[in-house]
């Protein structure tokens, strides 16, 4: 049997996490994370230091990556080879370094068994960049949340305030991370011709969800 498969992509900061949760909640479903796979390939570039640039290297150690999530009372979370790496993947360094390695298209298909997989077995909500467009072309539904660049950034802004950073700062690497993966040849954040526009810059997640329902 087919399974029910909502696809939420757009950039980051829109609230795609917050609004996939809520959402997954109401409808009894799992959520799946997908950034967090690619910030599990960055984190264990770091580890093992590969040179992920040399496609060779890249491919090696792409054949031996062991990425699973895990469903625990606290939510889900990431383990590499057995081990819970989801505390570790959040740093400002993985988040860059996964963005840069998901332009490759090694790295792209790497995962994408790994997600289809998840949805030949349950139901779920799945956020990402690609999920409509290349992952689940045929997802029941999808959806793109966006927001303006200025309320994205004051968003990350006020959840890494311990890190102090300056806010122009957060801004920029927001507004890079936006023009890095929109312009990538592989698959780059665009919404799916069929996907429904929702703008949450002036939402709180609650009203985007209540948005949601209306399609579902
Ligand atoms: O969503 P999150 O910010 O955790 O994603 C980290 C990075 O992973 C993004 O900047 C993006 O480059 C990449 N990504 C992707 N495709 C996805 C999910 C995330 O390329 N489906």
């Amino acid at each position: 049997m087919r399974h029910r498969i909502i696809t939420i992509d757009g950039p980051a900061g829109a609230g795609k996490t917050t609004v996939s949760k809520l959402l997954a909640q109401d409808l009894g479903c799992v959520r799946v994370d997908t950034g967090a796979l690619y910030r599990g390939v960055a984190y264990e570039i770091i580890q093992q230091n590969i040179t992920w640039e040399n496609d060779a290297a890249l491919k090696r150690f792409l054949s031996t990556l062991d990425l699973r999530f895990g469903l625990e009372k606290d939510g889900l979370r990431l383990f590499s080879s057995g081990k819970d790496i989801t505390p570790r993947i959040r740093t400002p360094q993985i988040t860059m370094l996964a963005s840069a390695a998901s332009a490759k298209s090694a790295v792209r298909s790497a995962l994408l068994e790994l997600q289809r997989g998840i949805a030949r077995q349950q139901d779920a909500v799945f956020e990402g960049r690609d999920m409509g467009t290349v992952v689940f072309p045929d997802a029941t539904v999808k959806f793109y949340l966006f927001a303006d660049l200025s309320v994205r950034a004051r968003r990350r802004y006020d959840e890494i305030q311990d890190e102090k950073k300056e806010f122009s700062c957060v801004k920029e690497q927001i507004q890079k991370r936006d023009t890095d993966d929109t312009l990538r040849a592989q698959a780059p954040l665009k919404p799916a011709p069929d996907a429904i526009h929702i703008d949450a810059s002036y939402l709180t997640p609650r009203q985007v969800v209540e948005k949601m329902h209306a399609y579902l």
